[in-house]
């Protein structure tokens, strides 16, 4: 079998780069091991899923997110292959259905003071009865908690953990959020 390895290089990046297009694959250069031409993103993405390999991490396991800055991929589970990171698409979308609005509405209504996001998918996880890896739980409820912070319903009360690119790109690890009072 060949070595369908690929590689993301960083390119020169420049002070105005849209930080959207830097942390979505953009300012790379794609080689795979193979050899086969990868001129941008998507093709580096196709040439990753007829390979096996999930097309985020493109098999790496690690998703770089700024220079200097990776984390464990988080759509394959940290696994790079293609199977995994399907299973785990249908496993987000199992989570969408299951963990309603208001399910975690219900959740957070008695809390008064700061809620964190893991305090909040423990709640649900065990209201549920979900096994821990069963489901994507801290994922789900945490765009649920930004849907209702859009929605003028809570606060994000705790600072970024890490600034990756002045205030553009930030990193949340266990976020708090708590409810617009009402008076
Ligand atoms: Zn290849
Ligand atoms: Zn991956």
């Amino acid at each position: 079998m060949r070595n369908h390895t690929i590689t993301a290089l960083w390119e020169e990046i420049p002070d105005d780069a849209d930080d959207l297009v830097l942390v979505s694959g953009g300012f790379r250069i794609y080689v795979c091991l193979c050899g086969k031409q990868l001129p941008d993103r998507t093709a580096a993405e196709l040439h990753a899923m007829e390979t096996g390999q999930c097309s985020t991490c493109l098999g790496t396991k690690v998703e770089d997110i700024v220079p200097g800055f990776a984390q464990d991929c988080t759509a394959c589970a940290g696994t790079g292959r293609r199977g995994t990171q399907l299973r785990w698409q249908l496993a987000h979308a199992e989570a969408e259905t299951v963990i309603t609005v208001e399910l975690v509405r219900a959740v957070i209504a008695p809390l008064s003071g700061p809620f964190r996001l893991s305090e909040v998918a423990d709640t649900v996880r065990e209201s549920l009865g979900l096994p821990v890896g069963r489901l994507p739980v801290g994922p789900r409820v945490r765009d649920v908690l930004r849907g209702l912070e859009a929605m003028g319903e809570l606060i994000m009360v705790s600072a970024p953990d890490k600034l990756l690119r002045g205030t553009g790109v930030v990193l949340y690890r266990d976020p708090s959020w708590e409810h617009v009072s009402a008076g």
